[in-house]
């Protein structure tokens, strides 16, 4: 029994770590498993209820102090579901600058996916959060710089080499949701 005590004492201590560490694991998996997926060539539509066709390709549009608009405005309702379009996890969430209320996730293919303007998150949302396609991220809003416009998703994938326009990928969403 003596000679046990120590065995029985690293064992729990190495379940204990495995315990703390498992959600860690999880995420790295996670993001393992991501790099190596190919970046989808189609994506739902990440705002619900709105069909592709009614979705207006603004890319390169002019935007104030000579920027581009780099991404895909989505109109609809202020509190309508903002759904990944993407597996993913969740890499940065904030609430500054331009996009005014944000949600970065980190997608297949190492391809990265702006949600900006949003009214609020989804509830439970938080950084590192492993998230499946048609997972709630928020709702649409008009935050950032959108406020005084009409309610919409900026929806932006960002590769290594910058900006994609997300517009010719997208396709109508399954009403799963
Ligand atoms: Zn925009």
């Amino acid at each position: 029994m003596r000679r046990l005590l120590p065995v029985l004492l690293l064992l729990s201590l190495a379940i204990t770590g495995l315990v703390v560490a498992w959600p860690k694991l999880q995420v790295v998996a996670a993001l393992w498993r991501l790099s190596r997926m190919p970046a989808p060539s189609s994506l739902p539509v990440p705002v619900e209820g709105v069909r592709a066709r009614d979705i207006a390709d603004t890319w390169g549009g002019p935007r104030s102090g000579g920027r581009r608009h780099q991404g895909t405005d989505i109109f609809a309702p202020r509190g309508t579901a903002v759904r990944s379009a993407t597996a993913g996890v969740i890499a940065r969430q904030g609430d500054f600058g331009i996009g005014g209320r944000h949600v970065w996730v980190i997608g297949p293919g190492g391809e990265r996916h702006y949600y900006a303007h949003l009214d609020d998150w989804a509830p439970d949302l938080r950084p590192w959060q492993v998230v499946r396609p048609g997972d709630l991220l928020g709702f649409v809003g008009n935050t950032g710089n959108a406020r005084g416009t009409p309610p919409h998703l900026h929806y932006g994938i960002y590769a290594g080499d910058g900006a994609i326009n997300p517009y010719p990928r997208l396709h109508d969403a399954k009403s799963a949701h």
